[in-house]
């Protein structure tokens, strides 16, 4: 019997939501906020937009052109649909239960906005942007995309008609994630019905947290409740859950990136001298041109 992985600490959610642009409106759980992002190399940001309905637009809300450098974004659709555009000429539409995972890598410009359709009607949105890191050996990889669409992402039938796993990233108890990482983590999208439960071992090594996006779940002994932000220590491997309600979870792990951050908002390097270099790119048109 491998032992249980201990329970850090129990975060609740972030009293206030902050603004991106004008069309995402999350709640930060890391970096602001919380020393949680020390912990949770190689995971650079979290930010979770729980549904919102914003109303009908004719001007779908978003956010305008911008760079990214250095790491990928991953975002999370559950409801409602996110468009995107880049500077490469790519755009594409993330609906619910999809995933965009979007390596930056040496620099692109993008945008991001609701859906043309869905601005028009409203209705709820939800959404998680993630930022994880890239080492230092790939931070200038070419840019690139993996779309991975709701019904080609790799799923576990838990037992009982307990629910299933979307493995986005990683694996889940030997079965493989859909999309490719650059380092050994998991992204797991968890949907539990009520009683519904889940067993699963994550190495020691692996710093380790889980989401409560929606519902309430009993994990390893400890209540947590619905937006609440389980951080693990890296103690034990064995992770037990039951749902006391209908719930979903957004499970995260993966080995440190034990090299030095040098962060100015979406450019993520290594040192203050690579920061300026990205500057001087960004200034000087290197990202490409979107209008
Ligand atoms: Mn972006």
């Amino acid at each position: 019997m491998k032992k249980a992985k201990q329970i850090e600490k129990i975060f609740s959610r972030p009293s206030r939501p902050g603004m991106v642009g004008d069309g995402f409106r999350v709640y930060n759980y890391f970096p602001n906020g919380y020393a949680i992002r020390e912990k949770l190399s190689p995971f650079l940001m979290l930010d979770f937009g729980p549904a919102f309905d914003f109303g009908p637009s004719d001007h779908p809300r978003g956010v305008d052109v911008h760079p990214h450098k250095g790491f990928e974004t991953v975002t999370i659709a559950y409801k409602g649909s996110v468009e995107h555009y880049d500077s490469a000429g790519n755009s594409g539409v993330i609906n619910p239960g999809d995933v965009q995972w979007m390596t930056a890598g040496s620099g692109i410009l993008h945008k991001e906005f609701h859906e043309k359709e869905f601005s028009k009607n409203g209705g709820p949105f939800e959404m998680i942007q993630l930022w994880v890191n890239l080492p230092k050996k790939d931070k200038l990889t070419k840019p690139h995309y993996q779309s991975l669409v709701s019904a080609e992402i790799n799923k576990v039938k838990l037992q009982d008609n307990g629910g299933e796993v979307n493995i986005i990233a990683g694996n889940f108890n030997g079965t493989k994630g859909s999309a490719n990482t650059f380092t050994e983590l998991n992204v797991l999208d968890i949907r539990l019905n009520k009683n519904g439960t889940l067993t699963t071992d994550i190495p020691n090594e692996h710093n380790t947290a889980i989401l409560v996006v929606e519902g309430n779940i009993e994990v390893n002994g400890q209540n947590a409740n619905e937006h609440n932000f389980i951080l693990f220590k890296n103690d034990g491997e064995t992770i037990n859950i039951k749902a006391n309600e209908k719930s979903v979870l957004l499970l995260l792990s993966g080995v440190p990136i034990n090299e030095p951050i040098a962060q100015y908002g979406p450019f993520v390097m290594n040192t203050q001298q690579e920061l300026q270099e990205t500057f001087m790119e960004y200034q000087s048109g290197k990202f490409g041109v979107l209008n």
